[in-house]
């Protein structure tokens, strides 16, 4: 049974390696020659709209998911209706993830809370969502923004004016800034039966608009049940299949959600080594209609990102306890090259050795 992936980078990777031991083969497409699935699984190197390499994957594949949100929705609809291939998750819930409007619209239609915007199109519909949203705000573009790329926060009229220089060819939403006291991401599956599997949440820390750090379990179990609840609402919605994640701020024991991403995440990378079944397998058992596996946590994990270039591979695995996850990227600053995950029996031991990595790779990030 061959799985096909839009995208050859780490998040297909990862599939792919989680898929061997079910049996399961794997087709990607990537533009890029070097791109990390590649180097673990075929790869048809060419643009995701190029029709040939797409009627193959259809042809060859029992099923077409994605590992990064901005392939043409487009493109893929065609392919499905052409070559009648199942896309999973579904189109709608990616052509969703690919617009910041149409996300908000979505939270408030499922009375998910979020933060109050305005979409922005002209300098004047700005001017109007400052003085309607109030500053301080974050300016953000409405596609194809993803690691704090294509936003701006306002905090005066010369940032607005500085933003709108920077961001105005494109169409905008603006939205409030949120003094949050932590970011959290819920992740789960939905199998096409609606049998659904809601992993424990992930506290997110994140610097420069980047995932640096993520520990999981983490929260209450108020904020648990409430990200389980919202989770569910999309999942259900969308009538789903595939992991799904959604990123909220918490403010005062709020959860406001912030975005959603139709794949698997960054922030729950830990559950390879964290979880019973890691969100990898459990993409892949869901989008073949497989029963899905456990989420719990085996522990209190911790994941850091190795953003930049990879420190000695020796020096990591001197840890105790430090798993590696390589990408095969080429050094590039601010590029994710790859992470490491650590599992331990308490929080509060979890935490202690999160801070020590950190300090260790020198991350300089505020940790709640
Ligand atoms: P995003 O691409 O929307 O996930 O933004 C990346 C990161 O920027 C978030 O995880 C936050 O740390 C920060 N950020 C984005 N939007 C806001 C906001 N409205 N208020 C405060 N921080 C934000």
């Amino acid at each position: 049974m061959t799985v096909g992936i839009l995208g050859g980078g780490q998040l297909g990777r990862m599939l792919a390696l989680a898929g061997y031991p079910l049996g399961l083969d794997f087709l990607c497409l990537d533009p890029s020659a070097d791109a990390p699935a590649g180097q673990v699984a075929p790869l048809l190197r060419g643009a995701f709209t190029d029709q040939r390499l797409l009627a193959r994957l259809a042809r060859e594949c029992e099923v077409i998911t994605f590992d990064w949100e901005n392939v043409s929705v487009r493109g893929l609809a065609a392919i499905a209706q052409r070559h009648r291939v199942r896309i999973c998750p579904p189109v709608a819930a990616l052509a969703t993830g690919q617009d910041r409007v149409a996300e908000k619209r979505l939270f408030e239609r499922l009375h998910i809370p979020t933060t109050r915007w305005q979409a922005v199109e002209s300098s004047r519909q700005l001017a109007r969502a400052l003085a309607g949203v109030g500053l301080p705000g974050v300016l953000k573009t409405r596609r194809m923004g993803y690691d704090g790329k294509g936003q701006a926060v306002i905090r005066t009229a010369q940032d607005a004016d500085r933003a709108w220089a920077q961001l105005g060819r494109v169409p905008l939403l603006y939205e409030e800034y949120v003094p949050f006291d932590c970011e959290v991401s819920i992740i789960g599956a939905r199998s096409p039966r609606g049998e659904t599997a809601v992993y424990p949440l992930c506290g997110n820390v994140h610097g420069a608009g980047m995932l640096r750090l993520t520990r999981a379990p983490y929260g209450p179990p108020a904020w648990q049940r409430r990200a389980t609840l919202y989770l569910k609402r999309v999942l259900t919605h969308f009538r789903y299949s595939g992991i799904l994640t959604i990123e909220f701020f918490v403010r005062r024991g709020r959860l406001i959600a912030n975005e959603m991403a139709p794949r698997v995440h960054n922030s729950g990378h830990w559950t390879i080594e964290g979880a019973i079944t890691s969100q990898f397998e459990n993409h892949l058992r869901a989008i073949l209609g497989l029963p899905l596996g456990a989420t719990d946590a085996r522990g209190f994990s911790a994941m850091v990102n190795l953003i930049g270039e990879l420190p000695p591979r020796a020096r990591l695995l001197a840890l105790a306890g430090v798993h590696l996850h390589d990408y095969g990227k080429s050094a590039r600053p601010g590029r994710k090259m790859g992470h490491c995950t650590l599992v331990e029996p308490t929080a509060a031991a979890r935490d202690r050795r999160a801070r020590a990595l950190l300090n260790d790779l020198r991350v300089e990030v505020r940790i709640p």
